[in-house]
Protein backbone atom coordinates (compact mmCIF):
# COMPACT_ATOMS: atom_id res chain seq x y z
CA UNK A 1 0.00 0.00 0.00
CA UNK A 2 1.09 3.78 -0.13
CA UNK A 3 1.61 6.15 2.62
CA UNK A 4 2.27 9.65 3.13
CA UNK A 5 4.58 10.10 6.17
CA UNK A 6 3.90 14.84 6.56
CA UNK A 7 6.89 15.28 9.06
CA UNK A 8 10.66 13.95 9.30
CA UNK A 9 10.60 11.29 11.61
CA UNK A 10 13.50 9.22 12.72
CA UNK A 11 15.17 6.88 9.56
CA UNK A 12 14.85 3.97 11.49
CA UNK A 13 10.86 4.25 11.61
CA UNK A 14 10.53 5.38 8.19
CA UNK A 15 12.38 2.28 7.46
CA UNK A 16 9.76 -0.15 9.31
CA UNK A 17 6.96 1.66 7.23
CA UNK A 18 8.85 1.20 4.03
CA UNK A 19 9.60 -2.54 5.13
CA UNK A 20 5.54 -3.20 4.54
CA UNK A 21 4.72 -0.51 2.26
CA UNK A 22 5.76 2.50 -0.22
CA UNK A 23 6.28 5.42 1.72
CA UNK A 24 5.95 9.17 1.12
CA UNK A 25 8.09 11.46 3.70
CA UNK A 26 7.94 15.14 4.28
CA UNK A 27 11.95 15.46 4.17
CA UNK A 28 12.42 18.71 5.63
CA UNK A 29 11.55 20.76 9.02
CA UNK A 30 8.73 22.45 7.71
CA UNK A 31 4.77 21.52 7.71
CA UNK A 32 3.91 19.84 4.75
CA UNK A 33 1.70 22.83 2.51
CA UNK A 34 -2.12 21.77 2.62
CA UNK A 35 -1.95 22.00 -1.04
CA UNK A 36 0.74 19.82 -1.29
CA UNK A 37 -0.84 17.31 1.11
CA UNK A 38 -3.90 17.46 -1.33
CA UNK A 39 -1.97 16.63 -3.96
CA UNK A 40 -0.63 13.68 -2.52
CA UNK A 41 -3.44 11.80 -0.99
CA UNK A 42 -5.30 10.65 -3.79
CA UNK A 43 -3.56 7.53 -3.91
CA UNK A 44 -2.57 6.64 -0.45
CA UNK A 45 -3.98 3.91 1.91
CA UNK A 46 -2.22 5.41 4.90
CA UNK A 47 -1.56 8.83 6.75
CA UNK A 48 0.80 9.45 9.58
CA UNK A 49 -0.07 13.28 10.07
CA UNK A 50 1.28 16.09 12.36
CA UNK A 51 -0.86 17.55 15.03
CA UNK A 52 -0.42 21.12 12.36
CA UNK A 53 -2.08 19.09 10.20
CA UNK A 54 -6.01 19.88 9.60
CA UNK A 55 -7.66 16.32 8.61
CA UNK A 56 -10.80 17.61 7.70
CA UNK A 57 -13.91 16.50 5.44
CA UNK A 58 -12.42 18.31 2.34
CA UNK A 59 -8.56 16.92 3.10
CA UNK A 60 -10.49 13.31 3.30
CA UNK A 61 -12.78 13.96 0.28
CA UNK A 62 -9.00 13.63 -1.52
CA UNK A 63 -7.95 10.69 -0.17
CA UNK A 64 -11.14 7.86 -1.37
CA UNK A 65 -8.40 5.06 -0.90
CA UNK A 66 -7.22 6.14 2.70
CA UNK A 67 -7.29 3.02 5.48
CA UNK A 68 -6.23 4.50 8.14
CA UNK A 69 -4.71 7.89 9.85
CA UNK A 70 -1.91 8.05 12.51
CA UNK A 71 -2.04 11.05 14.32
CA UNK A 72 1.92 11.82 15.72
CA UNK A 73 0.44 13.61 18.90
CA UNK A 74 -1.40 12.96 21.74
CA UNK A 75 -3.58 16.00 21.14
CA UNK A 76 -5.76 15.10 18.16
CA UNK A 77 -8.34 18.25 17.93
CA UNK A 78 -6.10 18.48 14.12
CA UNK A 79 -8.59 15.55 13.01
CA UNK A 80 -12.05 15.37 12.63
CA UNK A 81 -12.81 12.52 13.49
CA UNK A 82 -16.62 12.51 13.00
CA UNK A 83 -15.25 12.79 9.31
CA UNK A 84 -13.19 10.01 9.53
CA UNK A 85 -15.54 7.57 11.41
CA UNK A 86 -18.17 8.52 8.44
CA UNK A 87 -15.68 7.02 6.05
CA UNK A 88 -14.88 3.97 8.03
CA UNK A 89 -11.35 5.31 8.31
CA UNK A 90 -9.72 4.36 12.06
CA UNK A 91 -7.49 7.27 13.75
CA UNK A 92 -4.75 6.75 16.25
CA UNK A 93 -3.06 9.29 18.42
CA UNK A 94 0.09 8.96 20.88
CA UNK A 95 -1.09 8.61 24.20
CA UNK A 96 0.62 8.21 27.11
CA UNK A 97 4.54 8.35 25.94
CA UNK A 98 4.86 12.01 26.15
CA UNK A 99 3.63 12.59 29.34
CA UNK A 100 6.30 12.95 31.75
CA UNK A 101 8.60 15.29 29.08
CA UNK A 102 5.45 17.39 28.75
CA UNK A 103 4.79 17.51 32.88
CA UNK A 104 8.60 18.47 32.69
CA UNK A 105 7.72 21.38 30.12
CA UNK A 106 4.34 22.29 32.71
CA UNK A 107 6.79 22.59 35.46
CA UNK A 108 10.07 24.33 33.98
CA UNK A 109 7.59 27.18 32.39
CA UNK A 110 6.24 27.07 36.20
CA UNK A 111 9.65 27.47 37.50
CA UNK A 112 11.04 30.17 34.96
CA UNK A 113 8.13 32.08 35.93
CA UNK A 114 7.81 31.94 39.56
CA UNK A 115 12.38 32.65 39.43
CA UNK A 116 12.31 34.89 36.80
CA UNK A 117 14.55 32.87 34.96
CA UNK A 118 14.68 33.77 31.66
CA UNK A 119 14.27 37.67 33.11
CA UNK A 120 17.54 36.98 35.22
CA UNK A 121 19.61 35.44 31.61
CA UNK A 122 18.23 38.35 29.34
CA UNK A 123 19.73 40.73 32.54
CA UNK A 124 22.86 38.90 33.13
CA UNK A 125 23.82 38.60 29.08
CA UNK A 126 22.60 42.32 28.74
CA UNK A 127 26.11 42.90 31.15
CA UNK A 128 23.41 44.40 33.94
CA UNK A 129 24.32 42.33 36.98
CA UNK A 130 26.18 44.58 38.60
CA UNK A 131 26.03 43.34 42.10
CA UNK A 132 24.15 41.46 44.45
CA UNK A 133 21.34 42.84 47.15
CA UNK A 134 18.96 41.24 48.98
CA UNK A 135 15.91 43.14 47.20
CA UNK A 136 17.45 42.87 44.24
CA UNK A 137 15.31 40.53 41.39
CA UNK A 138 13.06 38.81 43.50
CA UNK A 139 10.72 36.07 42.93
CA UNK A 140 8.16 34.00 44.35
CA UNK A 141 7.99 30.73 46.52
CA UNK A 142 6.83 27.39 44.29
CA UNK A 143 7.26 25.01 47.46
CA UNK A 144 4.18 25.14 49.52
CA UNK A 145 1.88 27.20 47.36
CA UNK A 146 -0.96 26.22 45.74
CA UNK A 147 -1.16 24.26 42.24
CA UNK A 148 -4.57 24.33 40.59
CA UNK A 149 -4.34 21.55 37.79
CA UNK A 150 -7.38 22.18 34.74
CA UNK A 151 -7.98 18.30 33.60
CA UNK A 152 -6.29 15.85 35.75
CA UNK A 153 -5.42 13.13 32.94
CA UNK A 154 -2.37 11.63 31.88
CA UNK A 155 0.02 14.85 31.84
CA UNK A 156 -2.40 16.56 34.85
CA UNK A 157 -1.38 13.44 36.90
CA UNK A 158 2.12 13.40 36.03
CA UNK A 159 2.32 17.54 37.02
CA UNK A 160 0.24 16.55 40.26
CA UNK A 161 3.13 13.84 41.18
CA UNK A 162 6.19 16.56 40.14
CA UNK A 163 4.07 19.19 42.79
CA UNK A 164 4.52 16.40 45.53
CA UNK A 165 7.78 16.92 45.59
CA UNK A 166 7.78 20.44 46.38
CA UNK A 167 5.13 19.83 48.84
CA UNK A 168 2.30 21.84 47.27
CA UNK A 169 -1.03 22.15 47.91
CA UNK A 170 -3.17 20.36 44.76
CA UNK A 171 -6.77 21.30 43.79
CA UNK A 172 -7.97 20.07 40.27
CA UNK A 173 -10.72 20.22 37.86
CA UNK A 174 -11.92 18.00 35.51
CA UNK A 175 -15.06 16.44 33.73
CA UNK A 176 -15.13 13.59 36.12
CA UNK A 177 -14.56 13.48 39.93
CA UNK A 178 -11.35 11.06 40.66
CA UNK A 179 -12.94 8.17 43.14
CA UNK A 180 -12.07 9.29 47.24
CA UNK A 181 -9.45 6.45 47.48
CA UNK A 182 -7.47 7.63 43.79
CA UNK A 183 -7.77 11.54 45.31
CA UNK A 184 -6.38 10.32 48.50
CA UNK A 185 -2.93 8.23 46.73
CA UNK A 186 -2.95 11.79 44.76
CA UNK A 187 -3.36 14.09 47.58
CA UNK A 188 -5.68 16.37 45.86
CA UNK A 189 -8.76 18.21 46.65
CA UNK A 190 -11.53 18.15 43.66
CA UNK A 191 -12.87 21.85 43.17
CA UNK A 192 -15.06 23.87 40.78
CA UNK A 193 -13.31 25.99 38.10
CA UNK A 194 -14.05 29.09 39.47
CA UNK A 195 -12.96 28.02 43.43
CA UNK A 196 -9.62 26.56 41.74
CA UNK A 197 -8.99 29.81 40.26
CA UNK A 198 -9.71 31.73 42.98
CA UNK A 199 -7.42 29.82 45.21
CA UNK A 200 -4.79 28.46 42.95
CA UNK A 201 -0.98 30.34 42.79
CA UNK A 202 -0.29 28.71 39.82
CA UNK A 203 -2.80 27.37 37.55
CA UNK A 204 -1.51 24.54 35.03
CA UNK A 205 -4.02 23.42 32.29
CA UNK A 206 -3.92 20.04 30.90
CA UNK A 207 -7.31 19.16 28.44
CA UNK A 208 -7.78 18.63 25.69
CA UNK A 209 -8.91 21.29 22.93
CA UNK A 210 -12.49 20.33 22.46
CA UNK A 211 -16.04 22.73 22.11
CA UNK A 212 -16.50 22.80 25.70
CA UNK A 213 -12.55 24.06 26.33
CA UNK A 214 -12.49 26.49 23.83
CA UNK A 215 -11.66 29.97 25.65
CA UNK A 216 -11.93 27.73 29.18
CA UNK A 217 -9.70 30.88 30.57
CA UNK A 218 -11.59 33.63 29.46
CA UNK A 219 -11.08 37.17 30.59
CA UNK A 220 -14.15 36.15 33.09
CA UNK A 221 -11.63 33.15 34.54
CA UNK A 222 -8.31 35.77 34.47
CA UNK A 223 -10.14 38.24 36.80
CA UNK A 224 -11.17 35.14 39.15
CA UNK A 225 -7.29 34.31 39.46
CA UNK A 226 -5.34 36.11 42.50
CA UNK A 227 -2.66 38.91 40.91
CA UNK A 228 -0.01 37.08 42.27
CA UNK A 229 -0.80 33.97 40.44
CA UNK A 230 0.70 32.48 37.26
CA UNK A 231 -1.11 30.81 34.19
CA UNK A 232 0.88 27.67 32.88
CA UNK A 233 -0.62 26.38 29.11
CA UNK A 234 0.91 23.35 27.63
CA UNK A 235 -2.32 22.05 26.98
CA UNK A 236 -3.57 23.69 23.25
CA UNK A 237 -3.27 27.66 22.94
CA UNK A 238 -7.22 28.32 21.65
CA UNK A 239 -8.07 26.78 25.74
CA UNK A 240 -7.18 30.74 26.68
CA UNK A 241 -8.06 33.39 25.25
CA UNK A 242 -4.93 34.86 24.65
CA UNK A 243 -6.29 38.37 23.47
CA UNK A 244 -7.52 38.61 27.16
CA UNK A 245 -4.63 37.30 28.62
CA UNK A 246 -2.22 40.01 26.67
CA UNK A 247 -5.02 42.44 28.81
CA UNK A 248 -4.91 40.84 32.31
CA UNK A 249 -1.13 41.00 31.99
CA UNK A 250 -0.74 44.41 31.08
CA UNK A 251 -2.46 45.37 33.37
CA UNK A 252 -1.33 43.52 36.28
CA UNK A 253 -4.42 40.84 37.25
CA UNK A 254 -2.36 38.27 37.30
CA UNK A 255 1.45 38.21 37.98
CA UNK A 256 2.61 36.26 35.07
CA UNK A 257 2.21 33.26 32.39
CA UNK A 258 4.21 30.49 31.12
CA UNK A 259 3.31 29.58 27.44
CA UNK A 260 3.87 26.41 25.33
CA UNK A 261 0.67 26.89 22.98
CA UNK A 262 -0.85 29.59 21.17
CA UNK A 263 -3.95 30.58 19.89
CA UNK A 264 -2.80 30.95 16.52
CA UNK A 265 0.08 29.29 16.20
CA UNK A 266 3.12 30.09 15.01
CA UNK A 267 1.90 33.77 15.63
CA UNK A 268 1.10 35.54 18.90
CA UNK A 269 -1.39 38.02 19.81
CA UNK A 270 -0.31 41.47 19.76
CA UNK A 271 1.56 42.49 22.49
CA UNK A 272 2.22 39.05 24.05
CA UNK A 273 6.03 38.83 23.36
CA UNK A 274 6.31 42.58 24.95
CA UNK A 275 5.47 41.38 28.29
CA UNK A 276 8.49 40.95 30.59
CA UNK A 277 6.30 38.29 32.66
CA UNK A 278 5.99 35.89 30.37
CA UNK A 279 7.92 32.86 29.34
CA UNK A 280 6.81 31.94 25.96
CA UNK A 281 8.39 28.52 24.42
CA UNK A 282 7.65 27.32 20.68
CA UNK A 283 5.22 24.38 21.45
CA UNK A 284 8.18 22.08 22.22
CA UNK A 285 6.14 20.60 25.46
CA UNK A 286 6.83 16.51 24.23
CA UNK A 287 10.46 17.39 22.39
CA UNK A 288 12.72 15.50 23.92
CA UNK A 289 14.88 12.88 22.01
CA UNK A 290 13.33 9.49 24.28
CA UNK A 291 9.67 11.20 23.46
CA UNK A 292 9.92 12.27 20.16
CA UNK A 293 11.60 9.12 19.07
CA UNK A 294 8.73 6.68 21.28
CA UNK A 295 5.47 9.05 19.75
CA UNK A 296 7.39 8.54 15.89
CA UNK A 297 7.32 4.13 16.98
CA UNK A 298 4.04 4.35 18.15
CA UNK A 299 2.86 6.30 15.40
CA UNK A 300 4.32 4.04 12.90
CA UNK A 301 3.06 0.91 14.94
CA UNK A 302 -0.14 2.46 14.81
CA UNK A 303 -0.17 2.36 11.12
CA UNK A 304 0.95 -0.53 10.47
CA UNK A 305 -1.41 -2.07 12.73
CA UNK A 306 -4.42 -0.28 10.70
CA UNK A 307 -3.17 -1.43 7.18
CA UNK A 308 -3.05 -4.81 8.37
CA UNK A 309 -6.55 -4.09 9.08
CA UNK A 310 -5.83 -5.18 12.44
CA UNK A 311 -7.30 -3.22 15.51
CA UNK A 312 -4.47 0.11 16.49
CA UNK A 313 -3.06 0.17 19.81
CA UNK A 314 -4.38 3.53 20.26
CA UNK A 315 -7.45 3.72 18.03
CA UNK A 316 -9.57 6.52 19.16
CA UNK A 317 -13.00 5.17 17.10
CA UNK A 318 -12.11 2.08 17.53
CA UNK A 319 -15.92 1.24 19.11
CA UNK A 320 -17.67 2.89 15.37
CA UNK A 321 -14.94 0.79 13.19
CA UNK A 322 -14.50 -2.23 14.91
CA UNK A 323 -17.54 -2.73 16.93
CA UNK A 324 -16.62 -3.30 20.58
P1 LIG B 1 -5.89 12.93 28.89
O1 LIG B 1 -5.21 11.85 29.66
O2 LIG B 1 -7.03 12.59 28.01
O3 LIG B 1 -6.32 14.06 29.94
C1 LIG B 1 -7.20 15.11 29.66
C2 LIG B 1 -8.00 15.44 30.90
O4 LIG B 1 -8.79 16.58 30.62
C3 LIG B 1 -8.92 14.32 31.36
O5 LIG B 1 -8.81 14.17 32.75
C4 LIG B 1 -10.31 14.87 31.00
O6 LIG B 1 -11.31 14.45 31.91
C5 LIG B 1 -10.09 16.35 31.16
N1 LIG B 1 -11.10 17.12 30.41
C6 LIG B 1 -11.57 16.92 29.16
N2 LIG B 1 -12.50 17.84 28.86
C7 LIG B 1 -12.64 18.62 29.94
C8 LIG B 1 -13.45 19.73 30.25
N3 LIG B 1 -14.32 20.21 29.35
N4 LIG B 1 -13.33 20.31 31.47
C9 LIG B 1 -12.46 19.80 32.38
N5 LIG B 1 -11.66 18.75 32.15
C10 LIG B 1 -11.74 18.16 30.94
O7 LIG B 1 -4.84 13.69 27.96
P2 LIG B 1 -3.27 13.93 28.24
O8 LIG B 1 -2.48 12.84 27.64
O9 LIG B 1 -3.08 14.30 29.66
O10 LIG B 1 -3.06 15.24 27.30
C11 LIG B 1 -3.78 16.43 27.55
C12 LIG B 1 -3.59 17.41 26.42
O11 LIG B 1 -2.28 17.96 26.47
C13 LIG B 1 -3.67 16.83 24.99
O12 LIG B 1 -5.01 16.72 24.56
C14 LIG B 1 -2.87 17.80 24.18
O13 LIG B 1 -3.71 18.76 23.57
C15 LIG B 1 -1.95 18.46 25.19
N6 LIG B 1 -0.52 18.16 24.93
C16 LIG B 1 0.32 19.19 24.60
C17 LIG B 1 1.66 18.93 24.38
C18 LIG B 1 2.63 20.03 24.02
O14 LIG B 1 3.54 19.80 23.24
N7 LIG B 1 2.49 21.20 24.58
C19 LIG B 1 2.17 17.62 24.49
C20 LIG B 1 1.28 16.61 24.84
C21 LIG B 1 -0.07 16.89 25.05
P3 LIG B 1 -12.15 13.11 31.67
O15 LIG B 1 -11.18 12.00 31.94
O16 LIG B 1 -13.22 13.21 32.67
O17 LIG B 1 -12.62 13.14 30.25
Amino acid sequence: MKVLVSGRLPEAVIRSIAAEHEVEVNSNDYPMERSEILARLPDKQGFLCMITDSVDAELLDHAPQLKMIANYGVGYNNIDLAAATARGIPVSNTPGVLTDATADAAFALMLACARRVVEGDRRTRQGRFKHWAPLHFLGTEVSGKTLGIVGLGRIGRAVCRRAAGFGMRVLYHSRHRLPAEDEADLSVTHAGLHELLAEADFVSLHVPLTEHTRHLIGAGELRRMKPTAYLINTARGPVVDEKALVQALREGRIAGAGLDVYENEPDLAPGLAERENTVLLPHIGSATIETRTRMAELAAENLLAGLRGQRPPNCLNCQQIYGS
